[in-house]
């Protein structure tokens, strides 16, 4: 089977990572029930069928398959190099493209979007790849690399780089744009790191859990850049824009229906609806619709030009070890399997 599909011009490509299995999970006495074989295959193993030998053997293992799996000593370099590394190329080019971190609270999306200082994530390192490509390229031009940083909860949009009051999202020539969002001029990727760890800092807390990132904020970096040239033949200013969209979704624990028939049931709910649109948009894109239903949520507004077109797009499913999740895990491998075969 096509583990990646193209249509329309639209490429999806779903990877998945799975985490190590922290200390809190040991404790608990939580025990490993996903086995990744051959960068590829996913094995997610029901301990509660252990006993009952013949269902187990019947179910066996489920097995998953995806355009690539990372396993828990995947290195945050290996990921980004096979999920992102194509993206920066293509945005030098002019091109549009988005990596999306899917996957329940605690799975690790932020740690493979933002990481640490010791282990920088996929932002970090895409920024670093950026500026290491521009340095090689030596043209006449020059390029101009702007950061934006920002959250969408709840449904309300703010600038994690200068918070302040929500923005209001309005529409001009280049499409949808968030008004006020501070556009930060990068020179470097050193100053990068402690930025977006600074607008991570800023993001909406639960508000029982002090302290603690909201599992319902979606984190978007956009790295836009721009390329000018005089071309001295024809005297003319030869320019290409090109945006990479990074985002750090909220936890997909409470939104578990994709399809539009459910999506319309729970939306009273409360239930995160920019994820939910999230979904109905990528369904669509890839069924090849003529209507991409952008405008049900925040998060797909902001994303309309970096989503479907002739744009690149990365899922990474995030996913636990440890069978006391077992329950999200398999709803995230069901998810990212779904965006994949469609
Ligand atoms: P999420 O953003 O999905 O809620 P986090 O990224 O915060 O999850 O990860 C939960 C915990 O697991 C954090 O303490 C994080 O440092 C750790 N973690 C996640 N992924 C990895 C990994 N690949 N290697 C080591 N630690 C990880
Ligand atoms: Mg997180």
């Amino acid at each position: 089977k096509q583990s990646s599909i193209s249509n329309n011009g639209n490429k999806i490509m779903v990877f998945l990572r799975l985490r190590p299995m922290v200390r809190r999970e040991k404790d608990a006495g939580g025990r490993c029930c996903v086995r990744i074989v051959n960068r590829r295959d996913v094995y997610l193993t029901d301990f509660a069928l252990e006993h009952d030998y013949l269902r187990l053997k019947r179910l066996h293992d489920r097995h998953f398959t995806f355009d690539a799996s990372f396993s828990e000593s995947a290195s945050q370099q290996d990921v980004y190099s096979t999920t992102t590394a194509e993206l920066v190329e293509a945005v030098l080019e002019g091109r549009n493209g988005s990596v999306f971190c899917y996957g329940a609270t605690g799975a690790g999306k932020t740690y493979t979007m933002l990481g640490t200082l010791e282990n920088p994530g996929v932002m970090v390192l895409a920024i670093k790849d950026l500026f290491t490509k521009i340095r090689q390229r030596s043209f006449d031009g020059n390029h101009v690399v702007q950061l934006s940083y920002l959250e969408v909860y709840n449904e309300t949009v703010r600038d994690l780089l200068s918070p302040g009051r929500p923005l209001v999202l309005r529409e001009d020539k280049q499409g949808i744009v968030a008004a006020g969002l501070t556009q930060y001029r990068a020179y470097s990727t050193d100053e990068v790191m402690a930025l977006l760890i600074q607008g991570n800092k800023n993001r909406t807390t639960e508000p029982t859990r002090v302290n603690e990132t909201s599992s319902r904020s979606h984190a978007i970096l956009q790295v836009v850049v721009e390329y000018r040239m005089r071309d001295a033949a024809s005297m003319s200013v030869v320019s290409r824009v090109g945006k990479l969209s990074l985002i750090d979704l909220a936890g997909s624990e409470r939104a578990l229906a994709t399809d539009q028939r459910s999506v319309r049931s729970i939306e009273g709910a409360n239930i995160n609806r920019s994820l939910l649109a999230l979904s109905s948009c990528i369904n669509a894109l890839v069924e090849g619709k003529k209507h991409i239903p952008y405008r049900n949520s925040k998060l797909t507004q902001l994303l309309k030009d970096s989503l479907g077109g002739a744009c690149n797009t990365v899922m990474i499913a995030n996913i636990s070890p440890c069978n006391l999740f077992f329950g999200e895990t398999q709803n995230t491998l069901h998810w990212a399997n779904r965006a994949k075969e469609i």
